[in-house]
């Protein structure tokens, strides 16, 4: 088996993710996206830059939002996964609000790509014990939140999964070097609006997806994937 197997996932449907989506492709590497349908419309809406201070953007920038229309064809060769119907965060909402914004973005993600989505991200990494109980037994087989660990391992349970880091974390390579040393699996996530309209950071992404999918100890695999090998591992 190879050294270390590695997963990534990116939030909210955002429409820079087409960008992302180039790179991962002309690596061959595997992705998961967590989507939320409910928050999109029909059309492809443009990324762009507004006046900061003006409602909600990353650093006067909005990321824009793949259209329901197109998200098949964006998607189609990647994993998706419910991150809630319309990024219903636990305990900011009714715990019932909340559950019914998980199923609904899954059913619709499974009936939309005609395959079974059992991963969950937990929109602003809000985490409840009792949403991890009813998401468990509605069937989500993972949820990630927004904490990071050294070594996966060190995660109690998958539906309150920390990764390993952010995407742009400074010691993205030390962290990734270390996984091969420790458990061998390796975990990250990350908003591809954080890249903004930068292509020089888009560059720095193309650089570490290269280095992973050049690395002849590495494997790509898919988020579901690494929970299910983690979850054997935890239990031990
Ligand atoms: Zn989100």
């Amino acid at each position: 088996m190879k050294k270390v197997r590695v997963a990534m996932c990116w939030d909210d449907g955002v429409f820079t993710d087409v960008k992302a989506i180039a790179i991962f492709k002309a690596h061959k590497a595997k992705a998961t996206f967590n989507l939320c349908p409910g928050s999109a419309q029909n059309e492809d809406v443009m990324p762009r830059w507004v006046m900061a201070g003006q409602g909600w953007s990353y650093n006067g920038f909005i990321g824009g939002k793949v259209g329901l229309d197109n998200i098949r064809k964006v998607y189609g060769d990647f994993q998706v996964a419910s991150h809630c119907w319309k990024h219903e965060v636990a305990g900011n909402c009714q715990h019932a609000e909340f559950m019914e914004g998980a199923i609904k973005a899954r059913e619709w993600l499974e009936n939309t790509f005609q395959r079974p989505c059992t991963g969950f991200a937990w929109p602003c990494g809000g985490v409840t014990p009792e949403a991890i109980a009813d998401l468990k037994a509605a069937g989500f087989t993972y949820g990630r939140s927004t904490k990071n660990v050294s070594d996966l391992t060190e995660n109690k349970d998958v539906l309150d999964l920390a990764s390993n880091c952010h995407f742009m974390a400074r010691d993205f390579i030390n962290r990734y070097e270390n996984a091969k040393k420790n458990c061998g699996l390796f975990y990250f996530w990350g908003h591809t609006y954080e890249m903004m309209d930068y292509d020089r950071l888009y560059d720095q992404l193309d650089a570490k997806i290269k280095y992973i999918s050049d690395d002849a100890e590495a494997e790509w695999i898919d988020v579901v994937d690494l929970a299910k090998e983690l979850q054997a591992k935890i239990q031990g």
